[in-house]
């Protein structure tokens, strides 16, 4: 086994990311004790039944001043709060990390509330999870063979940043450095959008007057296309508000392809909606090929 690489990790936000964060760095040996922080008493008193964390924060300064690294596992509408409350422990040592979905938001609020310390901050976004949410959901093997992609600012410690990826690298990731903004744009599309999409299909027929019926017929197709709508919504809330803008934009447009494709079904043209249909399956099964690739 190699050698530990963070001797106090401070997870605040201790659920399903926190968690699993802290799971797989214990699985590798690579971290001595890891203290948690967070909302309620009861989450962090099962994170430590659990075995997720050893220790429970009381006094949330002096957990981070003792710490070598900082997590933040919270939602991202939370991480402003949450650097407000951990600042003042900040050490020139300390290496603070988060793993929310958006990073533009957890920059500008990591920008102004650390100031001088903002250097300090590596902004980071593991691209692995699941529907499912809080520690019980937590699992070593989460990142296994995932990415984990680092929007760091010019202004950031290069040390910093190493520090951060050699921890991930401990995880089982593999972490690609990407700008904040492409970050937001391009997850906007990826897993923004679809998470919209699936909320709002499921809110939709949910809300209308065959629901049950529809829901008692519902195929494996309905099931597949709404899995992520089981996810949190709160955290989803703060995703669709802290990427508003990108969002917006990806939904705009896909409103104007949405009213293409009724319009080709309005006329009956087959042929034309059978492109498209084709299309896409080229183009994923050309994004399954990549992957099984990647992962082979
Ligand atoms: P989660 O399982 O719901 O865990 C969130 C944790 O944050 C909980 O322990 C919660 O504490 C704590 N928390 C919530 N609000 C807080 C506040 N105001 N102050 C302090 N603690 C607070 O969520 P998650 O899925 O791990 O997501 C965590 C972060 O990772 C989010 O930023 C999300 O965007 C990002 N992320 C999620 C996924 C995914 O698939 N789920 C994937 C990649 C990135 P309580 O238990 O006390 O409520």
């Amino acid at each position: 086994m190699n050698p530990p690489v963070i001797d106090n990790l401070l997870v605040v936000g201790v659920g399903l990311i926190g968690g699993s964060l802290a799971l797989a760095l214990k699985r590798d040996g690579a971290v001595g004790c890891v203290t948690g922080f967070g909302r309620r008493r009861e989450t962090l008193e099962q994170a430590r039944a659990l075995g997720v964390i050893d220790r429970i924060a009381d006094d949330p300064v002096a957990a981070v001043a003792a710490a070598d690294m900082v997590f933040l596992g919270v939602p991202v509408g939370a991480m402003k709060s949450v650097l407000q409350i951990i600042a003042p422990g900040i050490g020139p040592g300390t290496v603070v990390t988060d793993g929310g979905s958006t990073k533009c938001g957890p920059i500008a609020a990591a920008r102004e509330v650390l100031g001088e310390k903002f250097p300090r901050f590596v902004p980071g976004h593991p691209i692995a999870g699941s529907e499912r949410s809080g520690v019980a959901a937590a699992r070593a093997d989460l990142f296994d063979d995932h990415r984990v992609l680092l929007t760091p600012d010019p202004d950031c410690d290069a040390d910093a940043i190493d520090r951060v990826a050699t921890i991930w690298a401990r995880c089982g990731a593999r972490t690609d450095r990407l700008d904040a903004e492409a970050h937001d744009r391009v997850l906007g599309l990826t897993s923004h959008l679809p998470h919209v999409l699936a909320f709002t299909l499921v809110d939709f027929i949910a809300r209308g007057k065959d629901a049950a019926q529809c829901f008692e017929l519902a195929a494996g197709g309905f099931f597949d296309f709404t899995r992520i709508a089981g996810s949190d919504p709160v955290m989803w809330r703060d995703v669709a508000s802290d990427n508003a803008r990108n969002l917006g934009d990806a939904l705009a447009e896909y409103i104007d392809v949405l009213q293409s494709m009724k319009t080709l079904i309005d006329q009956g043209r087959a042929d034309d909606i059978e492109q498209v249909f084709a299309n896409a399956r080229r183009a994923r099964g050309l994004l399954v090929d990549h992957r099984r690739g990647q992962t082979s």
